[in-house]
C-alpha cells in the first residue's frame, strides 16, 4: 500500500486526542510520587535529553571486556566476566520447574556449567560458525547450551519448545543445524521429522536415558559428566554470528535473522537503560528464548549486567505467576500485552490476593500496548507499564518509554540515545509531526541484523532506501518526540479514503468493559473500499446480543473519528495468535474471505 498523504481525519483526531487525553491520562511522573516513595527511583539513564545528545556506541564500549584487538564474545560478558567483578557467588539464575521447584545457580556455577558444555560441544566436532539449536522448554540447561554455544563460536538456534513439527522442520532445515540438543518429552517431535534434517548430526537428550538413545545421540549428562570445568571462550571477532533466530511469523513466514557478537554491547546498554536493572534486582522476563526477547532480554543483556534472573518452566496462570513474583521477590518484570491482557481478565481480586509489594518496574513489548492496560496496570500495581518497541532484526529495544521520563499510555516512547528513529513516507523523506507513516531507523546500532539467513533477498528489502532500515510498521510521532504504533504495513486500513490503524480501533474496543481482546481489519466493500470489521473476545461474565454489540459498536463510535468504528462486530472464543502470543490479523482476514491462510507454522493451535 502506498503511503501518499492527505491526512486521514482519524489520524488528525488523534493528535488532537493525544494532547487532550494527556491531562487526563497521561501519567506525570508527580502521580507517581507515592510510588517513588517507596521505591525511590534513581534511573540508570537520569537525564534522556543530555545523553541523547552527548552519547555515542564508541564510549560504551568501556562498558564491555574485549579481548586483545577487539575481539569480543558475548558470552564471555554476560557470564565468565562475573568470576572476578565480585559477582562470583551472586544468583544468575532462579530457575523454576512445572512443578514449582526451585532451584538456584550462582554466576560460578553457570560459568562452570556451560565451560563444560563448551568442551563436550567441541569434542564432538562443533566448530565456530556451526549451528546448534536448542529445543528445551525454560529449564536451566536452555541458559546454560545458549551461552556454552556462544563461547565456542558456534551459532546457537534457540528452538520454543511449543513448535509442532512443521515449525521444527522448517527452522533446523533452513539453518542447516548440525547438533539439536532437547529433552526426551520434545525429542518424539524431532525424530519424527529426522528424516528431513540431512545436515543433523547429534542430538544431545538433557535428563536423558542412555539406553533408549541410538546412533549420534547422547545423553547431556553423560557429555557433561567428563568434561571439563574449564574453558578458554573463543576470541570471536566482534561481527561473527552469535544467534540465529526466526521471526515470530505473523506477517508471513518466519525470517531466520542473524545477530553477531557485537550485539552484547546494545544488550548491555538497553538493558541498564531500559530494563532498568541494578545490583540487587529480581528480574523476571516471562517471554521464552525461542523468540527474540527471551535471548535477548532472558539471558544476554541481564547477564551482562550482572543481574538475577528468573525463568520460570510453567505456562501462564495468573495465580501462579503472582505467587511467583512474591516467592522470589521479583523487582523487575518484563512481559507482553497478551498477557497483560489475560491478567487483566483474570480480573482485580486475583492481584489482591497477593502482594506484588517487591515488584518496582514493569515492561511490556511484543505488540501495541493498549493504553487501557497501562491504565489498569496502573490501578491495581500502582505502576505505569513501560511499553517498548523493537523486532528481532533490530535485535535490541530501540524506542522505550524509559523510567526517566513520563508514560504516555498507547505510545511506544522515545528513541533510545545512540539510536535515530523517523516516520517517512514511501520515498524515505521524512513526514510532518502527526504524519502517519512508515517507521525507519538510521542504520548503525550494534545489535543491527547482519543479515537473513541464505536469504539476501530479504535481508536487502529492509534497507531499499540508503540511510534508513525499514521495520515495515506503521507510526507517527508526536510533538513530544514520542513514537505511536499504528499498525503493520500491510493491516492498515483503508476506508472511504482514511487510513485507519487496527490498534486505535481495538484499543477503543477493549475500553469497554465486555471486551478482553479485539483483533481488527479491513474487510473490502464496493462503496467504501473496505470496512472496518472486529474480531472480538468477551471477558467473563458477558454474553454476545445483539444490545451488547450494539453498545460495545456505539462505545468505539464515541471514542473514535466517525469512519474509524468498526461497522462489523464478531465475537470469536479467542483470536488466531502466533506462538508468541501475537494477534494474526492476516489469518482472520483470509478466513473473513476465505483466501488461502499462508504459513501458518508460528500459528498457536496448529
Ligand atoms: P514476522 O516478522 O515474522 O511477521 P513479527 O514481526 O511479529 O513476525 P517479531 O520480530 O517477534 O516478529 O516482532 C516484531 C514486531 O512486533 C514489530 O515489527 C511490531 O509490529 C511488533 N511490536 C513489537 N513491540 C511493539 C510495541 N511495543 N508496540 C507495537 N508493536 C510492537
Ligand atoms: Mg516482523
Amino acid at each position: 500500500m502506498k503511503l501518499v498523504d492527505s491526512p486521514g481525519k482519524s489520524k488528525g483526531k488523534k493528535v488532537a486526542d493525544a494532547a487532550s487525553q494527556d491531562d487526563e491520562h497521561h501519567i506525570p511522573l508527580g502521580a507517581r510520587q507515592e510510588i517513588i516513595k517507596k521505591f525511590p527511583i534513581d534511573p540508570n539513564l537520569k537525564n534522556y535529553e543530555d545523553t541523547y545528545a552527548s552519547f555515542n556506541w564508541e564510549d560504551a564500549k568501556k562498558e564491555l571486556t574485549y579481548f586483545a584487538e577487539g575481539k569480543l564474545n558475548a558470552a564471555y560478558n554476560a557470564v565468565d566476566r562475573h568470576m572476578n567483578d565480585g559477582r562470583r557467588n551472586k544468583v544468575a539464575l532462579y530457575a523454576i520447574s512445572n512443578d514449582n521447584k526451585l532451584e538456584k545457580f550462582t554466576f560460578q556455577e553457570i560459568y562452570e556449567a556451560s565451560n563444560r558444555m563448551a568442551n563436550a560441544l567441541r569434542e564432538l566436532g562443533v566448530r565456530k560458525g556451526d549451528r546448534v539449536f536448542v529445543f528445551l522448554p525454560r529449564v536451566a540447561e536452555l541458559y546454560i547450551c545458549t551461552v556454552a554455544i556462544a563461547k565456542l563460536g558456534a551459532i546457537a538456534g534457540p528452538l520454543f519448545s511449543a513448535f509442532g513439527p512443521d515449525a521444527l522442520r522448517d527452522r533446523l532445515k533452513d539453518s542447516g543445524a548440525t547438533v539439536v540438543i532437547t529433552n526426551p518429552a520434545l525429542k518424539p517431535k524431532l525424530d519424527g521429522i529426522k528424516h528431513d534434517l540431512t545436515d543433523l548430526q547429534y542430538t544431545i537428550v538433557v535428563n536423558g536415558d542412555k539406553k533408549s538413545l541410538k546412533a549420534q545421540e547422547y545423553t547431556y549428562e553423560e557429555l557433561v559428566e567428563k568434561a571439563s570445568t574449564k574453558f578458554e571462550c573463543v576470541r570471536t571477532d566482534a561481527e561473527d554470528p552469535l544467534y540465529l533466530l526466526y521471526t515470530s511469523g505473523t506477517t508471513g513466514k518466519p525470517k531466520g535473522v542473524v545477530h553477531v557478537h557485537n550485539d552484547i554491547l546494545g544488550h548491555h546498554m538497553t538493558s541498564k537503560w531500559v530494563l532498568d536493572l541494578k545490583e540487587d534486582d529480581v528480574y523476571w522476563c516471562t517471554a521464552d528464548p525461542g523468540w527474540v526477547t527471551g535471548t535477548v532480554y532472558g539471558i544476554f543483556g541481564p547477564w551482562s549486567n550482572g543481574t538475577s534472573v528468573v525463568c520460570y518452566e510453567g505456562r501462564f496462570d495468573a495465580d501462579s505467576w503472582y505467587e511467583l513474583v512474591d516467592r522470589l521477590k521479583v523487582t523487575v518484570w518484563y512481559t507482553a500485552p497478551t498477557a497483560l491482557r489475560m491478567l487483566m481478565k483474570a480480573g482485580d481480586d486475583v492481584v489482591y490476593r497477593h502482594s506484588l509489594e517487591s515488584l518496582r518496574y514493569i515492561l511490556s513489548v511484543g505488540e501495541p500496548l493498549n493504553p487501557e492496560v497501562v491504565r489498569w496496570g496502573m490501578k491495581v500495581y500502582g505502576l505505569p507499564i513501560h511499553d517498548n518497541w523493537w523486532q528481532t532484526e533490530t535485535g535490541m529495544q530501540l524506542i522505550a518509554n524509559i523510567p526517566c521520563l513520563p508514560v504516555k499510555p498507547g505510545s511506544m516512547g522515545r528513541p533510545l540515545p545512540g539510536v535515530y528513529a523517523a516516520v517517512v513516507n514511501d520515498d524515505g523523506d521524512e513526514v510532518e509531526t502527526g504524519e502517519l507513516g512508515r517507521l525507519v531507523v538510521r542504520p548503525g546500532w550494534p545489535a543491527q541484523l547482519r543479515t537473513v539467513w541464505r536469504n539476501k533477498e530479504k535481508y536487502d528489502e529492509y534497507f531499499k532506501i540508503p540511510g534508513w532500515y525499514f521495520s515495515g510498521d506503521n507510526a507517527w510521532k508526536d510533538e513530544d518526540g514520542y513514537f505511536w504504533f499504528v499498525g503493520r504495513a500491510d493491516d492498515v486500513i483503508n476506508t472511504a479514503g482514511h487510513r485507519v490503524g487496527p490498534f486505535e480501533v481495538e484499543s477503543a474496543l477493549v475500553e469497554h468493559e465486555a471486551v478482553a481482546e479485539a483483533g481488527v481489519i479491513g474487510k473490502p466493500d464496493k462503496e467504501r473500499g473496505e470496512i472496518i470489521k472486529a474480531f472480538i473476545v468477551l471477558n467473563n461474565g458477558f454474553t454476545s446480543s445483539d444490545q451488547l454489540l450494539d453498545d460495545i459498536r456505539e462505545h468505539t463510535k464515541r471514542q473514535l473519528a466517525a469512519h474509524a468504528y468498526p461497522r462489523e462486530i464478531e465475537v470469536k472464543e479467542s483470536l488466531p495468535k502466533t506462538r508468541s502470543g501475537k494477534i494474526m490479523r492476516r489469518l482472520l482476514k483470509a478466513w473473513e474471505l476465505g483466501l488461502p491462510t499462508g504459513d501458518t507454522s508460528s500459528l498457536e493451535d496448529d
